[in-house]
């Protein structure tokens, strides 16, 4: 296990183009070297040198001489420093000088979980639309906590603000107060393709023939081709990383006589995942990819006085809650939407035949449960997956115990249905940000320890079915059995409430290669004793979509117009990551 050293940097203006120039020519890790696709992959922990996860780093020893940090970086086994001239004022940085080590083992997924990529919001014919942007990146922070930007409009002109960090740190009342206008557009941020510093935060603005259009984009594009040698070759010049700068390149190229058949013509070009909310300075746009695989929603908020109604877009109508909005139905797959003085008008820029492909992993894990997704309630989701859990695999047990929190309305489920006790026997602390321990603290399982605390005066002598919805790595399932035992349970049976995660995914959601997937390479009597469960079972894929359909609010959703992809290797494009199919390796 490698020692790891930490410094983080927050705010804006970092220069992160060196950062990038410098890791391409050092000892990057294989996934971010240039690819097939032109762009820096996912970020995964390298062996040596180079940089892990949520931001970019530059080694001291690396091209350019010295330690350059952009957002949070873990760097491991080398020295890392904050250069002043890096910083630009208003900026926090606070390098770590001695070594220490990671929360977990280096599980550096807040318990070991995959991870959702982006949230995006629109408002159209609001006063105030940056501040609604804002309450509605405020209820969609699960889905990303690394940046998040707002870009807004008065008919004239179109504002943007970026920064690193949560929404809440990023918008305070004087950065709002900048970014006036009745049109904005949000977006909160966890990238997969592109580094992770400011620079590929999003709102991402390109101007066109056209004006100013800005774009805010949930989702991972793939075949891309030479899509972007292309547009270069055209005049086009990239500011980011991103995937997502090219569907915007795409639309400031494109030959077509109007805004909205450039975005369509554009939109049809590109495949792969894509929510994405645009704006000029006085339109908005919102559109689904063809398979549907991120949610986007459309909401109202109803005019008072005679005023006219305001219209909102989310990624899940949790975000509509806080802005009173009503949810009037989700943009579909292959439609765009677009919302002007003259109300709101809708097109297609693909065939309605295109197969969907809703990811499922929305309502197992990522969405908040009282959030609408794909146009039925999370919440609803979950416990039915609870309770088919119960039908398909039982349990001799004395309580029913969730992994908080998101097993939370699973276990509810499983109780409801078994007639075993729910009861919460490990207690969340929900302060634990990204934590760093001391070497010595390490051997404990002192970072999962950190983070949930078992109930003893619950678990003393009792037969527990532990539910969770997901074993990634098992790293962290092991622990918190171990943690259960410890405190006094007799048995520990486990329970997850989707299928074993075999395969990585590429639209959008952060995974671990097909070598780290526990479930790729262990059979589910492996992984029972590699996490040291007296008992483990999975929710089957028939059990799962079951769930996900049956009941009262699954209006026009089917077992097959779900993406399942990450539970059973067939992907709905046909775009395979060459790293991804080499042999597993993992071992315990
Ligand atoms: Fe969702 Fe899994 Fe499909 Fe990715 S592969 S879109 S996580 S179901």
């Amino acid at each position: 296990m490698s020692e790891w050293m930490a410094a983080t940097v927050e705010g804006p203006g970092l220069k992160p183009t060196e950062s990038i120039g410098a890791l391409r020519g050092a000892e990057a890790p294989r996934s971010l070297r240039e690819t097939k696709r032109g762009v820096p992959q996912r970020l995964k922990p390298p062996s040596s040198g180079g940089l892990y996860g949520t931001a970019k780093a530059v080694p001291l020893s690396e091209t350019i001489g010295m330690g350059a940090i952009a957002g949070e970086a873990i760097v491991p086994g080398a020295k890392a420093q904050v250069r002043d001239e890096f910083i630009m004022p208003g900026l926090k940085s606070r390098p770590i000088s001695e070594p220490q080590v990671l929360a977990d083992d280096g599980d550096v997924t807040p318990f070991d979980k995959l991870r959702e990529e982006c949230g995006v919001m629109a408002v159209y014919g609001h006063p105030d639309a940056a501040r609604m942007t804002y309450w509605g990146l405020y209820a969609l922070q699960h889905r990303g906590q690394e940046s998040a930007g707002i870009a807004s409009a008065d008919g004239v002109e179109v504002n943007d603000i970026k920064g690193m960090g949560l929404v809440s740190e990023i918008f305070t009342d004087e950065v709002l107060a900048k970014l006036p206008g009745h049109i904005a557009i949000g977006h909160t941020r966890y990238s997969t393709t592109g580094d992770s510093a400011l620079l590929n935060a999003q709102p991402i603005s390109v101007e066109s023939t056209m004006g100013l259009i800005a774009i805010a984009h949930n989702g991972n594009l793939v075949n891309l081709g030479n899509s972007k040698e292309r547009l270069e070759r055209d005049g086009a010049v990239f500011q980011t990383t991103s995937d997502s700068e090219i569907i915007v390149q795409l639309i400031a190229h494109s030959r077509c006589n109007t805004l909205v058949d450039c975005i369509a013509e554009s939109l049809a070009q590109v495949d792969g995942a894509f929510s994405i909310v645009m704006m000029t300075r006085n339109r908005i746009f919102a559109a689904r990819d063809p398979h549907g695989f991120r949610p986007l929603s459309m909401g109202r908020i109803a005019g008072v006085n005679g005023e006219p109604d305001t219209f909102v877009f989310a990624s899940e109508t949790c975000a509509f809650d806080l802005l009173h909005a009503k949810y009037e139905r989700d943009v579909r797959p292959g439609e765009l939407v677009m919302v002007s003085e003259d109300g709101v008008t809708s097109r297609r820029f693909a065939p309605e035949t295109v197969p969907h492909a809703s990811c499922i992993f929305e309502h197992v894990y990522f969405a908040r449960p009282d959030s609408r997704i794909f146009g039925r309630w999370v919440q609803q989701s979950r416990e039915e997956m609870g309770r088919q859990l119960a039908r398909e695999s039982p349990a001799e047990a004395d309580l029913v115990v969730p992994v908080p929190d998101s097993g939370v309305t699973a276990a509810l489920g499983y109780a409801a249905e078994s007639g075993i006790p729910f009861n919460f026997g490990l207690i969340r602390n929900h302060y634990v940000g990204r934590t760093f321990i001391q070497p010595e603290q390490r051997t404990r399982d002192f970072g999962v320890r950190m983070k949930l605390n078992p109930m003893r005066s619950l678990l003393e002598g009792k037969r527990i079915i532990l539910i969770d919805d997901s074993i990634i790595r098992g790293t962290t399932s092991r622990k918190i059995v171990r943690m259960c035992r410890a405190a006094g349970a007799a048995e520990v049976h486990m329970r997850i409430s989707c299928p074993p995660t075999i395969s990585p995914c590429f639209y959008g959601v952060d995974t671990p290669s097909t070598r780290e997937l526990i479930a790729a390479n262990k059979s589910v009597e492996e992984i029972r004793e590699f996490v040291e469960a007296d008992s483990l079972a999975y929710l089957s894929l028939v059990g799962l979509t079951h769930s996900c359909t049956t009941g009262e609010s699954a209006t026009g959703l089917s077992p097959a117009s779900f993406c399942t992809a990450c539970y059973t290797g067939v992907y709905p494009t046909q775009w395979v990551d060459v790293e991804d199919i080499l042999p597993a390796t993992v071992g315990a």
